[in-house]
C-alpha cells in the first residue's frame, strides 16, 4: 500500500497537471458515473493529502480517493488514450488526463463529510497542522506496542509498515516496546524524525532511511534491489546483517502485519 509520502506527491502532481480549470470527468468502467456526472465540468480548486487520503476540492464537494493495496493512478498529455481495463474514474482538461483504476474508495464528500474524515485521522508528520501532542496522548495511555499503534492511522496519519519499523530502529526502540514506555522526549524526537524522513521520501520519490555512515558507498557495500527501492535498515531484511552492528535483522508478525528489528540495536519491550 503506498505511504503518506506516494499520496502526497500524487496531490501535488494533480494540483500541477488540474488545478484552476474545468476539468471533464467520466467513469469508463461505470462504476463512479453518477459522481463523475456530478463533478464534469466544475473547475478543480485544489487537491489535498492527509495521510493515505487524497481529495480534490471542487468547492461544495470533494472527490475522496483512498488507494488501498491495488489502486493506481496514471496520467499523460493530450490526446486521451483508448480505455484499457477498469478505470474507475477518467479526468482531463485541455492539455492533460489522469486515470485511477483499483482505489478502495473513489466517493464524492460534502464538507461536513470532509471534516469528519479529516476528524478521524490522527497526526499526519507531512502536514504543517499535524498535532503530534495529540497522539502522544493516545500512545502514551496505551499497552499497545508502539509499532501498531503508528501504524494506527487514527493515531498517526500516512505511515506505513516501511516509516514505522525504519523509525523504530533508528529510535533504537523495539517494535514491541509499549506505548506507555515512550517518554516525551523519545516521542519528540520519533515524531522529527518520521517529519524528516517521509518528508525527503516526498522530494525523491522513494524511502531511504540509512544515516550517511550505512549508505552503499561508505560501506562498499552494492545497493540495495527491492521493488520498494530505497536504502532501509530492516524492513524486509530478515536474516541479513544489521547495517549498524552486524546482528541477523529479525522477522516477527505483529498486529497481523510482518515486522522486522536488530534485536541488538532495538530494546525496550516490556
Ligand atoms: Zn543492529
Amino acid at each position: 500500500m503506498p505511504e503518506g509520502h506516494t499520496v502526497r506527491r500524487l496531490a501535488e502532481r494533480h494540483r500541477e497537471l488540474f488545478a484552476g480549470a474545468p476539468v471533464a470527468v467520466t467513469s469508463p468502467q461505470g462504476r463512479f458515473a453518477e459522481g463523475a456526472a456530478r463533478i464534469s465540468g466544475a473547475v478543480l480548486l485544489d487537491t489535498e493529502a492527509y495521510g493515505k487520503h487524497l481529495l480534490h476540492h471542487y468547492g461544495d464537494v470533494s472527490l475522496h480517493v483512498h488507494l488501498g493495496l491495488y489502486g493506481k493512478f496514471a496520467d499523460g498529455d493530450l490526446p486521451v488514450p483508448p480505455p484499457v481495463g477498469q478505470i474507475r474514474l477518467r479526468m482531463a482538461n485541455t492539455r492533460h488526463w489522469l486515470d485511477l483504476r483499483g482505489p478502495t474508495a473513489c466517493e464524492l464528500l460534502d464538507p461536513p463529510e470532509v471534516d469528519a474524515l479529516r476528524a478521524r485521522l490522527g497526526a499526519d508528520p507531512l502536514r504543517p497542522d499535524a498535532k503530534p501532542e495529540q497522539a502522544y496522548e493516545r500512545i502514551r495511555r496505551s499497552d499497545q506496542a508502539l509499532a501498531a499503534l503508528l501504524l494506527d492511522q487514527s493515531v498517526v496519519a500516512g505511515t506505513g509498515l516501511i516509516f514505522v519499523l525504519e523509525a523504530l530502529f533508528r529510535a533504537g526502540l523495539a517494535p514491541t516496546t509499549p506505548g506507555r514506555r515512550l517518554t516525551p522526549d523519545g516521542w519528540r524526537e520519533l515524531w522529527a524524525d518520521l517529519v524528516d524522513l517521509m518528508g525527503k521520501a516526498v522530494v525523491s520519490g522513494r524511502i531511504d532511511t540509512v544515516r550517511p555512515e550505512h549508505e552503499p558507498q561508505a560501506m562498499r557495500r552494492p545497493p540495495r534491489v527491492d521493488r520498494h527501492g530505497g536504502e532501509v535498515y530492516v524492513y524486509r531484511r530478515p536474516g541479513l546483517p544489521c547495517l549498524a552492528c552486524g546482528t541477523e535483522v529479525s522477522r516477527g508478525e505483529l498486529a497481523g502485519r510482518n515486522s522486522y528489528w536488530c534485536a541488538t540495536c532495538q530494546k525496550g519491550a516490556a
